[in-house]
């Protein structure tokens, strides 16, 4: 039996004719960049967050962006992070000048492990980038209130993590600003590229609509030097219509995660990802640890299995960021996590005969009976 990573064209179908409506909405109506439909669903998703504004921009990488730049983050700044994530979450810092400064994971949740973060702040130091990976959030009480002591910002990386909840408050309603990509393959995914802040700081909000629009205070007068990154219509109008069935949709992959759960948890071999007792995971991604992890990929992929790895390298160790001067033995959490990982398939709409197929052949690799 077939098991991609990921079925796109399976949600698609399941929503086709209210898809294709909202699509025709926004031909009808020529609002292209921005307009009423990506504004509908700022304010719909803001709410779902618990925030008091939404902004659309273009991508998630940009949201982080400029989420720092509102924030007065610039030349000379440095950000703290955590180097097992998607890149964006570091090109983010490095595009307002800033330099990304890494600390290691907790070894349970791979998230940012908030005992390490006071050795790592300078007087240089602007904000703090916690990273709600695998969409499960960060233990945030440790890390807001050093930010609070320190007067630091906080952004949180929730591009994973939509819906996502930390002692029942809503992933990006927690730090100053939460961050957020609709990227196809996210659990909330755009037909295109987009992404949004959410934040309760009114003054910020303005600040960042400024950013996504050339610097415009109002029409025709630029106050600050802005770049061109709305949401475009098209993706407004299909998150608004996709926002409505996220909420089934977590708990599809959160059942899934129990299945996997239900059917590997004997296995010593592997290691499931733990879900800590403050966090609502939301499984972007459901990542297991294994020794020889390519071995396994490699044979489930000849059963037709296909599974992903996030990340193979942690950013401290690409090319890119070579001049931060960090080297093999940094991280150690976050290198061997980058070594063991694999992502099993999780999606919406995966059937739990698949779930059983790729447990069944998890168990035959490492030697096991199937269930
Ligand atoms: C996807 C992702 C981003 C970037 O979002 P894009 O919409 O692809 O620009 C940033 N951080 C993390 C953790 C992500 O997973």
């Amino acid at each position: 039996m077939k098991v991609p990573f990921l079925d796109l064209k399976l949600q698609y179908d399941s929503i086709k004719d209210e898809a294709q409506a909202a699509l025709e909405a926004v031909l009808d109506s020529c609002a292209f960049a921005g307009g009423p439909f990506a504004g509908k669903f700022e304010e719909d998703f803001a709410e779902y967050c618990e925030c008091a504004e939404g902004v659309g921009v273009g991508t998630g990488t940009t949201s982080l962006w400029m989420a720092l730049l509102a924030l007065g983050v610039g030349p000379g700044d440095e950000v703290i992070t955590t180097p097992n994530t998607f890149i964006a979450t570091a090109e983010a810092i490095s595009f307002c000048g800033a330099k990304p400064v890494f600390v290691d994971v907790d070894s349970e949740t791979y998230n940012m492990d908030p005992r390490l973060l006071e050795a790592a702040i300078t007087p240089r130091t602007k904000a703090i980038i916690p990273v709600h990976l695998y969409g499960q959030v960060c233990d945030m009480d440790p890390i807001t209130e050093i930010a609070r002591s320190k007067e630091l910002s906080v952004v949180e990386d929730a591009c994973q993590a939509h819906g996502g909840q930390y002692k029942g408050k809503r992933a990006g309603s927690i730090g100053d600003a939460g961050c957020f990509s609709f990227y196809p393959g996210k659990n909330l995914g755009a037909y295109g590229e987009a992404g949004a802040i959410v934040t309760n700081d009114g003054p910020l909000a303005v600040r960042l609509r400024m950013f996504r629009d050339h610097g415009q205070e109002s029409k025709g007068v630029h106050s600050i030097i802005g770049w061109n990154s709305r949401m475009d219509g098209f993706q407004g109008a299909i998150l608004a219509v996709k926002l409505k069935h996220l909420p089934a949709w977590t708990e599809a992959r959160r059942r899934h995660a129990g299945t996997y759960r239900e059917l590997l948890s004997d296995l010593d071999e592997i290691t499931l990802p733990a879900e800590a007792d403050y966090a609502h995971h939301v499984y972007h991604i459901f990542a297991i640890r294994a020794k020889n992890r390519d071995d396994l990929i490699a044979a489930l992929k000849e059963k037709d299995i296909h599974c992903g790895v996030h990340y193979p390298r942690p950013i401290h160790l690409q090319g890119a960021y070579e001049d931060l001067g960090y080297g093999v033995g940094s991280f150690p959490i976050a290198e061997a996590q980058a070594m063991e990982s694999v992502s099993l398939p999780m999606f919406p709409e995966l059937t739990e005969a698949q779930i059983e197929t790729v447990c069944n052949e998890i168990r035959r690799y490492l030697g096991h009976g199937a269930n």
